[in-house]
């Protein structure tokens, strides 16, 4: 029998702080049954979604987002760290556990009115999704879905995103 998505996940304790139990996604990836498991796995997520693009955060919803547009036959957007983006961009800052952060995305990549799925790898607090979400829609896109692979339910980011439709392939309690 095949192995689960689920079996490609390593879980490395105590990183990259004490109390942490990392799930690590470059276990699934480095093996392609496991690559295809997630890949397909997301591009299943939308097979019923009407949506015009798909909007992934560095640098992990990269990994997914670029295959699933390609299946799915869309483009792909990347939001990105501050500074690094060479056309006009809109910002939007977030709260880390500790400090802030801010991302960006190009101002021309989304058209007012378009449906965008929003990609990543993990949702935890909802704080990096949530950003993404921010910034579609301070141009005018309105985001229809956001699928991820993995989510820690026990931190809530669905609370968060309460507003919006949200689904995962593997839920950590
Ligand atoms: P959030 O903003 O709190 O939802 O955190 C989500 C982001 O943190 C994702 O983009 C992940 O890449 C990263 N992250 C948090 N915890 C983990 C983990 O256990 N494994 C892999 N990435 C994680």
């Amino acid at each position: 029998m095949s192995k689960k998505l689920e079996e490609y996940v390593v879980t490395i304790p105590d990183f990259p702080e004490p109390g942490i139990m990392f799930r690590d996604i470059t276990s699934v990836i480095q093996d392609p049954d496991g690559l295809k498991l997630a890949v397909d796995g997301l591009a299943n997520l939308v097979k019923d979604t009407d949506f015009d693009l798909i909007v992934g955060p560095e640098s992990r919803g990269f990994i997914f987002g670029v295959p699933v547009a390609y299946l799915t036959g869309k483009g792909f957007i990347p939001v990105r760290k501050k500074g690094k983006l060479p056309r006009e961009t809109v910002s939007q800052k977030y709260d880390l556990e500790y400090g802030q952060a801010e991302v960006e995305i190009h101002v021309d990549a989304i058209k007012p009115g378009q449906k965008v799925v929003i990609v990543d790898d993990l949702i935890a607090t909802g704080g990096s999704a949530e950003a993404a979400v921010k910034l579609v829609e301070q141009l005018g896109g309105k985001v229809v879905k956001m699928i991820f692979v993995m989510e820690l339910a026990g931190l809530k980011g669905r609370e968060k995103l309460k507003d919006y439709d949200v689904e995962s392939l593997i839920v950590y309690e």
